[in-house]
């Protein structure tokens, strides 16, 4: 074969779906017991190009509820296939606990499984789905994820007719098929809204259990719904609280540690966090609390002293408080310690500084 018979043979290649194909379903996801008949399922990650939320399922013989339905349809169906194998009861319930795709863009398998189903999600988290969250997701689906698949294809296609042999070209080509899957999963989502809507609080009765569907203040978004099992102590948070550090991009500092605050006063003795492992203590929970007060009320103070923010983010992560909190929360791991400062003290101080300019509203964020 020619060299330019090679590069169009390939080019050919590149473009045939079989890779994708061969990626139809995502792998079944793990599942751990958390109580009885309460079952966290989390499933593997889409490569570099993001990670689902936690995925929480509750069993009774009348009917299962499920709080947040993953990040794509394909995910969404891995969880229902191992709830087929636990339970024949029908899912009654699906509750979304906030607008970020990760924790409800495999919604629409629930409701096609199950035509009955109730979606439930915060009045405001439903507005954000019908419009602005979808739109915050579109460049990633029109730009981002396809400027990353094309530069992919090229590295390969140079891997592919180099004179000499390119190592790693077997892990790109899996890489490659893993994202092309991934951007078809996420463009063809059918938004699937919430059918009951609530603003402070919802009670569920179902079989034998109470669970209360909770918001309590915007926290991470407008719209932030918690699980609480009263008989089983079980809380389910979403992305107030995550295994290890929580994310705080647009984030509403004063309303978040509120939150929180009404968390820690719950009786529960298993906290599931919206990434991560589940917890058996409240530990990080306390800590997150006082570290997200500290930094308040040290970036309060910089900003009295006419500092600017990167002024106030520089002292609070040279605090001797923040510092011993840092250590409880990451354990002193250095990639961990590098996420804590972007993901709890860049975000969490910028929104400090957004929040006492007055400037805060239920609006998504155009950019991080
Ligand atoms: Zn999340």
């Amino acid at each position: 074969m020619s060299r330019a018979e090679r590069r169009w043979s390939l080019g050919a290649l590149l473009l045939l779906p079989g890779s994708v194909r061969a990626q139809a379903a995502h792998p079944a996801p793990s599942k751990l017991e958390i109580g009885e008949g309460i079952y966290l399922f989390q499933t593997a990650p889409y490569g570099d190009a993001g990670l689902d939320g936690n995925s929480v399922v509750i069993v009774t013989e009348e009917g299962v509820l499920v709080f947040d339905s993953n990040g794509t349809p394909a995910a969404a169906e891995a969880v229902l296939a191992e709830i087929r194998k636990i339970t024949p009861a029908p899912i009654k319930y699906l509750v979304n606990s906030h607008w970020h795709w990760d924790h409800w863009y495999g919604a629409e398998v629930y409701k096609k499984a199950f035509p009955e189903l109730q979606v439930i999600t915060h009045e405001r988290t439903r507005q954000l789905m019908a419009g602005p969250a979808v739109a915050f997701n579109q460049p990633g689906l029109d730009e981002q994820l396809p400027g990353h698949i094309a530069q992919l294809e090229s590295q390969l296609l140079r891997a592919k007719v180099s004179a000499t042999p390119v190592p790693g070209v077997a892990g790109l080509e899996a890489h490659l098929a893993r994202d092309r899957w991934f951007l078809q999963q996420k463009r063809g989502v059918k938004h699937t809204l919430a059918t009951i809507t609530f603003s402070d609080s919802l009670t569920i009765h179902l079989g034998p259990r109470t669970i209360q569907v909770l918001h309590h203040d915007r926290a991470i978004t407008p719209g932030d719904t918690y699980l609480y099992l009263p008989k089983e102590k079980v809380l389910v948070m979403g992305d107030l609280l995550i295994n290890p550090i929580t994310f705080a991009l647009f984030c509403y500092p004063t309303g978040w540690i509120k939150t929180l605050k009404a968390l820690a006063r719950l009786d529960a003795v298993v906290l599931v966090p919206g990434h991560g492992g589940p917890l058996a203590d409240k530990a990080l929970l306390h800590a997150t609390i006082a570290l997200l007060e500290r930094e308040q009320q040290l970036a309060r103070e910089a900003k009295g002293r006419g500092e600017n923010v990167d002024q106030a983010k520089a002292t609070i992560l040279a605090d001797a408080r923040v510092l011993a909190l840092r250590t409880t929360i990451t354990g002193s791991d250095a990639r961990r310690n590098d996420a804590f400062a972007l993901y709890l003290v860049d975000w969490f101080v910028t929104r400090v500084y957004q929040e006492l300019d007055g400037t805060l509203d239920d609006s998504i964020p155009r950019t991080p």
